[in-house]
């Protein structure tokens, strides 16, 4: 904005022409009125701890939830074979990776972040 008497460029916050000293109204419109957006941003829809508490139930099932279908399926596949040829002892540790994984994809997409389909955590 500038001066209205003598044209000099003025700061927005400046009362006072520098130049001429000249009163500088304030730039403020009393026409100008605020929008209020009432219109949410549009969620997706994600809830990372409802991807965690179905990952809980069943593995892959937080991912499935999340968007990652065949990455769910395969993931269930894998803890099956897995508790079988380890005799249960993978079965927890990827119940757990699991758990850690859905809650995070599942952030990822709520937050609108593109995640791919074999993306992990
Ligand atoms: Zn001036």
């Amino acid at each position: 904005m500038t001066c209205h008497k003598c044209g000099n460029q003025l700061f927005v916050n400046d009362q006072y022409c520098s130049k001429c000293g000249e009163r500088v109204k304030p730039n403020v419109s009393q026409h100008e009125s605020t929008v209020i957006n009432d219109e949410q941003q549009p969620s997706k829809g994600k809830s990372p701890i409802l991807a965690l508490i179905l990952s809980a139930l069943v593995v892959g099932l937080g991912q499935l939830y999340a968007g990652q279908g065949l990455k769910g399926i395969v993931l269930f596949g894998v803890w099956v074979l897995a508790t079988i040829a380890t005799a249960g002892m993978a079965t927890f540790v990827i119940w757990i990776i699991n758990l850690i994984d859905a809650y995070r994809i599942a952030k990822k997409v709520n937050q609108g972040k593109h995640v791919e389909e074999w993306e992990f955590f």
